[in-house]
């Protein structure tokens, strides 16, 4: 009895998971690394917290915070916080997502009509091609060059052909760190028959955008974070550009996804930009300084970096090996995982305090002397 009951409980089980969309069941979950009692260098954040003075400063903030109401839905005073912090023109709109990766998921199932395509390129931030596949819009990914640029012959091919909704343009690009050109840039947006998402997500390291032509092209849109430039754990991001896109995309916002917390906390911090802005400016140093070590060692391509994190090829050895020897001495950087392909035996660090990167360049060295 017991063995029949547990053979039927299996295949209900069974019938419902067979409930959940086929592209849903293949993927895998975003795996987030274990980093506990290792040195963090994996995931693109800013090592640096805040001063105490701005920490006090935030304390006074929550403690005025009503906790027992729901959050402004608009978030319209951070929204006016984030104008002035980021220079958003003034003949330009602005929605707020629970990070980036939330605006993203906004406009994919604003524009999923049924043969919609979004297009992004390859390799790049992976969360484009996840979220086309939860939304179910149609994705293509096009190849980037071997010295990871845009392939325009490629890219104006794609183009025609799937004559995609939305382009997301990685700038600087995630994994490989650099600037694609502006000239191929505004052609794309020239020629692209929908939207195209310029993703500025390292524009704090970057500092090159192109929000002051947003003005100057209908179907542009730019997306930013605070992410990357000290506040990860707030989830905030935005998506600006012209008004009449901007409100339907604000359709499927879900209501207050903008707690009160980031709120309060983004409007305190932002208005202190310089502490930001200051770090940026360290971390940019640090990069500089990492970039050349690595350059001193032997069995290294190592990639140009626009951004906090820098992509590197081990060319003699098993990148895993190389990965596991680092991780060993205390240190996760990120794995690409990759055997073949732009990416082949590529592993991804990200820029830390001075004494975090100098932990990795040694275990670097060594790994590579093994
Ligand atoms: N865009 C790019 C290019 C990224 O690399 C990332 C995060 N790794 C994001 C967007 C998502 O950032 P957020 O934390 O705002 O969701």
């Amino acid at each position: 009895m017991q063995v029949l009951n547990n053979r039927l409980e299996k295949v209900v089980s069974e019938n419902l998971i067979n409930l959940i969309r086929p592209e849903i069941k293949q993927l895998a979950a975003y795996h987030v690394a274990d980093a506990s009692g290792l040195i963090k260098l994996d995931a693109m954040e800013n090592p640096y917290a805040l001063p105490e003075e701005l920490l006090d400063q935030l304390q006074k903030s929550f403690a005025a915070t009503d906790l027992n109401r729901y959050p402004d839905p608009s978030a319209a005073a951070l929204r006016q916080q984030l104008r002035k912090t980021m220079k958003v023109p003034d003949d330009q709109t602005i929605v707020l997502g629970n990070g980036s990766d939330e605006l993203i998921q906004m406009l994919a199932m604003a524009l999923a009509k049924p043969d919609a395509c979004l297009m992004s390129f390859e390799p790049g931030f992976v969360m484009y091609q996840m979220i086309a596949k939860f939304t179910a819009i149609n994705y293509v990914g096009v190849p980037l060059s071997e010295d990871f640029n845009l392939d325009m012959p490629a890219t104006r091919e794609a183009i025609k052909q799937h004559q995609p909704a939305v382009i997301f343009i990685a700038y600087p690009n995630n994994p490989s760190a650099n600037l694609f050109n502006d000239a191929a840039i505004e052609e794309i947006i020239n020629i692209a028959p929908g939207l195209v998402v310029v993703d500025e997500a390292y524009h704090p390291f970057a500092q090159a955008s192109f929000m002051s032509k947003l003005s100057l092209y209908k179907n542009l849109l730019v997306m930013r974070t605070v992410s990357k430039m000290g506040l990860a754990g707030l989830r905030l991001g935005l998506l600006c550009g012209e008004a009449g896109m901007i409100n339907e995309v604000d359709k499927v916002r879900l209501p207050y996804n903008i707690n009160v917390l980031t709120q309060t906390a983004g409007l305190c911090v932002l208005n202190n930009m310089d502490v930001l802005d200051q770090q940026a400016l360290i971390i940019r140093d640090q990069r500089a300084v990492v970039f050349e070590a690595m350059g001193a060692i032997d069995g290294l391509e190592v990639f140009p970096s626009q951004a906090n994190f820098i992509l590197f090829r081990i060319l003699n050895k098993p990148a895993n090996d190389i990965f596991e020897s680092i991780k060993n001495a205390g240190v996760l950087i990120k794995n690409m995982k990759a055997t073949e392909g732009v990416l082949a035996n590529c592993l991804r660090v990200t820029i830390g305090k001075p004494e975090e990167n100098r932990a990795f360049l040694n275990a670097l060295a060594l790994a590579m002397e093994k």
